[in-house]
């Protein structure tokens, strides 16, 4: 007997209403030292006790420049509003903006919609543990309290584990790296389903080869569970992945010169 589907059981998935474009944007270039990112990368061994320390290149985020995670190419074109310029638009045009998770190279711009309505939508657990550990230090240095302004930005939280934002564009909670990340779906008609992963796995060594994620590993076991759940997702839609700092990814992909649609 053939198998069949039971009614109303499965997940819709709609594609972005037709004519929906998406663009990647380049928001400056960095480099640091590979055991932040790759556990074990740069340890020490009996007969190697001072290994010379090898830095991951290209690695994309909006980060303060620092002596640790120093930004190699930032030009005025880098800059938020130059770079939503350089795609056609303008950064008036902006109806919302999504959060990924709170770390402060991916809040970074948030300056530009203070004091505007313009919804940011973050998981309500990502938003609480940010003020949280901003503002105890309970995890200082990745969370700061002058970029999580509580007055004049117009924070929107959501407390489902899948959420969708609009039509074609899902959230879905992948707690790890953050206990609030969420990675976003987006299905578009042409170029199929896309899977941007912010730090879930910051590049695609992560995901490629399960290497853990070196300094910067938060929860492990939540990380293993996430990324099991990832891997089944890019299956299941045959999705083109985007990891958050994987500079390398998105070359391949063109992506200062395509729009995605
Ligand atoms: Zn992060």
């Amino acid at each position: 007997m053939a198998n069949r589907l039971v009614a109303n059981a499965t997940i819709p998935a709609f594609n972005c209403p037709p004519g929906t474009k998406m663009h990647i944007l380049n928001l400056a270039v960095l480099n640091v030292d590979e055991a932040w990112i790759l556990t074990g990368n740069n340890g020490s061994t009996v007969s190697q006790p001072n290994p010379p320390s090898t830095r991951h290149l290209n690695i994309a985020w909006p980060a303060p420049a620092t002596d640790l995670f120093p930004r190699t190419v930032y030009k005025e074109h880098h800059k938020l509003p130059a770079a939503i310029a350089a795609a056609g638009y303008s950064i008036t045009d902006i109806k919302a903006v999504i959060i990924g998770h709170l770390h402060l190279d991916h809040a970074g711009g948030l300056e530009h919609f203070i004091g505007t309505d313009i919804p940011i939508y973050v998981h309500e657990t990502e938003f609480k543990h940010a003020c949280w550990a901003a503002a105890t230090g309970a995890d200082a240095g990745v969370y700061l309290t002058n970029y999580l302004d509580l007055e004049k930005l117009n924070w929107q939280t959501f407390d489902e584990d899948v959420w969708e934002v609009c039509q074609g564009v899902t959230m879905r909670l992948m707690p790890g790296h953050t206990p609030g990340l969420c990675a976003m779906q987006v299905n578009l008609e042409e170029s199929g389903v896309w899977i941007w992963t912010t730090d879930q796995f910051h590049v695609r060594e992560h995901f490629e080869l399960k290497q853990p994620q070196g300094w910067l590993t938060r929860d492990y076991n939540a990380w293993v569970k996430s990324s099991k759940a990832l891997r089944k997702l890019k299956e299941q839609y045959g999705a083109t992945m985007i990891f958050g700092h994987d500079l390398d990814t998105v070359k391949a992909l063109g992506f200062e010169e395509k729009v995605f649609q």
